[in-house]
C-alpha cells in the first residue's frame, strides 16, 4: 500500500526541519510523494504579525528551494511545491494572484480564520487556546455553537469559490474546543453534510489529516469518523495526509487514519501524481 505526505511545513513557516531533511525521511519511509505546502502569507493581508505563516519576502527562495529538491531527488521520490492556502473572508484565498502566479503544482485550502460579524478582529480557531477563548467571547459573546457555525459557513464559502485540489483539515474547529465548548452535535453533522455537498459539487479531495494527533492534541484524525462517514456517503475522494512539521512526523499516525477509514467503509485514497495541463492527476490506491 502507498502512501504520501502532502501537507508538510519546514523552516519556511513554522516547521521544525528543512526541506532536505523532510525529502529525506519521505524517501526512507518509501512514500510515493513528498508535496510542500507552506502556509501562506498572510501579515499584510491581516495587518498583523503571524509567526506561523511565511514571510513574504522569502516565497521566491522557498520555491526555489523545493523546485531544486524535486530535481535532485528525480527518480528516487516526486517532490511536489505546494502551499497551504487560508481562506478568510473579504481578505484571504487560494484564488489570490500572489498564490497562482507561482505555479504551484497543488493547492491545500484551509479554514483556519472566522471573521466575526459584530466586526470583531478576525481569529485563527487553531491557534493558542488564549487566543482562541479571546476571539471566542470578543466576536461570538462566548456563543460556541455561533462560532461553529461560522467556521463551516466559511469553509462552504471557500469550497464553493475554488481554486484549489485538497480541503485541508475539514473540522479543525474541534481542536480547541474538545468537550469545553459544545453545541448539539445534530446541529454540526448538518453544517458538515453542507460541505460535503459542496465539496462533492466542485470536485476536491478531503484529506484525512493526522496532525492532531502527531501535535499530541487529539486522539481523532481530522474529519472525524461521523464526518467521515458523511463523506463516504457522497462518495468525495480522501487522502491521508500527517500536517508534519517535522520529518519525524512525515507519515506520522497513518495507522490511525486507516482504521478510521476501514470503519467509515472507506476503501481507497488518493495520490497526486503531478499536474498536467493545468489539471491535478490522482493515482487510486486501494486501502
Ligand atoms: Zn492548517
Ligand atoms: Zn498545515
Amino acid at each position: 500500500m502507498m502512501f504520501s505526505s502532502m501537507h508538510t511545513h519546514t523552516i519556511f513557516c513554522d516547521g521544525k526541519d528543512d526541506i532536505e531533511t523532510m525529502c529525506r525521511a519521505a524517501y526512507e519511509k518509501k512514500l510515493f510523494a513528498i508535496g510542500f505546502s507552506a502556509h501562506v502569507p498572510i501579515e499584510k493581508q491581516i495587518g498583523k504579525k503571524s509567526n506561523w505563516n511565511l514571510k513574504e519576502e522569502n516565497v521566491n527562495d522557498y520555491v526555489k528551494e523545493v523546485l531544486a529538491a524535486k530535481k535532485r531527488w528525480q527518480g528516487k521520490i516526486n517532490v511536489y511545491l505546494g502551499f497551504e492556502a487560508d481562506y478568510i473572508k473579504d481578505i484571504r484565498s487560494p484564488l489570490d494572484n500572489d498564490i497562482t502566479s507561482l505555479k504551484p503544482d497543488y493547492l491545500i485550502g484551509s479554514t483556519h480564520f472566522v471573521s466575526p460579524k459584530n466586526g470583531a478582529q478576525p481569529f485563527t480557531v487553531d491557534g493558542p487556546i488564549e487566543e482562541f477563548e479571546k476571539g471566542l467571547k470578543e466576536g461570538y459573546n462566548g456563543n460556541a455553537q455561533a462560532l461553529m457555525n461560522d467556521y463551516y459557513d466559511t469553509q462552504k464559502e471557500m469550497i464553493l469559490a475554488g481554486g484549489f485540489d485538497i480541503l485541508g483539515h475539514a473540522d479543525i474547529i474541534k481542536k480547541n474546543c474538545q468537550g469545553k465548548y459544545t453545541w448539539p452535535k445534530e446541529s454540526e453533522l448538518c453544517r458538515q453534510k453542507e460541505i460535503a455537498q459542496a465539496a462533492a459539487k466542485t470536485g476536491i479531495i478531503i484529506e484525512v489529516n493526522t496532525g492532531g494527533i502527531n501535535q499530541k492534541r487529539l486522539k481523532e484524525v481530522y474529519p472525524s469518523l461521523s464526518f467521515l462517514q458523511i463523506i463516504r456517503e457522497f462518495d468525495i475522494p480522501v487522502i491521508i495526509t500527517s500536517d508534519a512539521h517535522c520529518a519525524k512526523d512525515i507519515n506520522g499516525n497513518y495507522g490511525i487514519a486507516i482504521q478510521t477509514l476501514n470503519i467509515a467503509d472507506i476503501n481507497k485514497h488518493m495520490l497526486f501524481n503531478g499536474k498536467f495541463n493545468n489539471k491535478a492527476v490522482w493515482k487510486i490506491e486501494i486501502i
